[in-house]
């Protein structure tokens, strides 16, 4: 164990430490959960549903405290990390019914009697990113949990605190213990031993598309089970039939969010060429109107960015003011400020073609609705995107046309935990959420039972 100081990106001072697991650590952590798990998949649906369920009453009670903790340690709008600790308890709530829903099959054969069974797949290593920590987390654990498996999860570098403190409030609430172990570490050192370890059947990674296909390859020599949740570059796709007003209004909320730290954000605004220049025109008071501060002031609305590095790779991409349309307004001083920004760039510039992760936005004109699907698809990522347009048919055509995971009709909406999650092409692999994840971490296991004195008609089928 090494000791790491935790920075606060608000003030850019350290403000607590935590240790640093190594192999040895993890591969003790993975050992317990092998125990943990087979005591947790003996139980009954009924009661692996009852423990999920207290383990979401204790989050419910710890809203405030997981809040706090969010804000100092990631620099989250206090208001933006409660919505975030009560997306954790209804998340767990609504996983909560699923060990009872797990039922398996019964199959009408010839010759016997056919069943499919669901069946844990045993200990799921789960490495999450820094941008939200306990949400991202909870769409891995609640579904594993509920399927009957244990979970070692590997926090971000920067932000392990609010995963911690959910173990210790689920082993609080009765969970069994080391069910839910968190391990905080190196991605290099603890994340890479989940990926290899041969008693981690499964890991669900969200986080940068490169670290996924590092993933992916390090995971193929045991033909390990695994779910990506990568990056995004997603489109905003305003045509010029929308509520224009509207669609200003809402798009800095598509974007700047967590200080656009976000795989869903909207960063690219595309907009029909004969309503460019007033659409700029209606987004400029929206984006300068952003409260941007203290994420202790209920009123703030975008807060830091989340360390000095990720700051340093953000102004990389606005080296000067010469794309930059305009900006709103951020503090001076200490911690990691970066202003809300809004470029007009050409469309073969960087910054509009890579996933940036900070309060950047790129505006580009398209020409018809044939460009605005090309320019939309003209990337490798898939993962979210909005098209604003008051035609049915129109948002029909184009929603089924735009290759990516998630998309939203006149809102920006992304993630709901009853629906399905997840990215197209290198923004993922595999889906979270909705009411299949459990499935997803389970082996599906088929079982013949012939039966010797079936009816002569009923003969086995024939196989090869
Ligand atoms: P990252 O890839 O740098 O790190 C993510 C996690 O992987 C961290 O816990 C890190 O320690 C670990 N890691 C790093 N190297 C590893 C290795 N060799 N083996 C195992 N684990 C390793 O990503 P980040 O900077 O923390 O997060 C930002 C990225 O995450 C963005 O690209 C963003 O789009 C993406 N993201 C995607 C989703 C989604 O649901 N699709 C959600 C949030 C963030």
């Amino acid at each position: 164990m090494t000791a790491t100081s935790l920075i606060d990106p608000s003030t850019g001072a350290p403000f607590t430490a935590v240790d640093f697991a190594d192999v040895e650590d993890t591969d003790a952590a993975v050992a317990r959960a092998v125990t943990a798990q087979r005591g947790w998949a003996r139980l009954s649906p009924a009661d692996r549903a009852a423990g999920l369920r207290s383990f979401a009453l204790a989050v419910d009670g710890a809203v405030e405290e997981l809040a706090q903790l969010e804000a100092r340690n990631s620099g989250h709008p206090i208001s933006q990390a409660r919505w975030e600790a009560g997306h954790v308890r209804d998340v767990l709530h609504y996983y909560a019914a699923a060990p009872e829903r797990l039922a398996g099959s019964q199959i009408p054969v010839a010759g016997g009697l056919d069943i499919t069974f669901h069946e844990p797949i045993g200990v799921v290593g789960v490495i999450t990113p820094w941008n939200f920590p306990m949400t991202i987390a909870s769409w891995a654990f609640a579904p594993a949990l509920a399927a009957g498996n244990a979970v070692v999860l590997k926090p971000a570098e920067w932000t392990p605190l609010t995963s911690l403190r959910l173990a210790e409030i689920g082993v609080a609430a009765g969970l069994p213990e080391h069910l839910l172990q968190v391990v905080p570490g190196l991605g290099s050192v603890v994340g890479d031993r989940l990926v290899t370890h041969p008693d981690v059947r499964k890991i669900v990674f969200t986080g940068s598309t490169a670290t996924g296909k590092l993933i992916a390859a390090r995971a193929a020599d045991q033909l390990k089970r695994v779910t990506l949740e990568l990056g995004g570059k997603s489109a905003n796709i305003i045509f010029a039939d929308s509520d224009l007003e509207r669609a200003a209004a809402t798009a800095p909320s598509g974007v700047f969010e967590n200080a656009g730290q976000d795989c869903c954000a909207r960063s690219r605004i595309l907009v029909e060429r004969r309503v460019f220049d007033r659409f700029l025109e209606l987004l400029e008071p929206a984006v300068t109107a952003v409260i941007v501060g203290d994420p202790f002031d209920p009123a703030t609305e975008m807060g830091p960015l989340v360390s000095r590095e990720h700051l340093a790779k953000v102004s990389g991409y606005v080296p000067d003011d010469s794309a930059v349309a305009f900006r709103g307004s951020a503090p001076s001083g200490d911690g990691f400020w970066f202003a809300p920004t809004v470029l007009t760039p050409a469309r073969t510039d960087r910054a509009f073609r890579e996933e940036i992760f900070g309060p950047v936005v790129s505006v580009v004109p398209f020409d018809d609705e044939a460009d605005a699907i090309a320019l939309a698809n003209a990337t490798d990522y898939g993962l979210s995107g909005s098209i604003w347009t008051r035609d049915l048919s129109r948002a029909v055509r184009v929603s089924r046309a735009v290759e990516s995971g998630n998309l939203s009709v006149n809102s920006h909406s992304s993630v709901r935990f009853s629906t399905p999650f997840g990215g197209f092409k290198q923004s993922g692999l595999g889906r979270e959420l909705g009411p299949d994840a459990p499935l997803s971490f389970t082996e599906t296991k088929n079982v013949f039972f012939a039966i010797d004195d079936a009816p002569i008609t009923d003969a086995p089928e024939e196989t090869p």
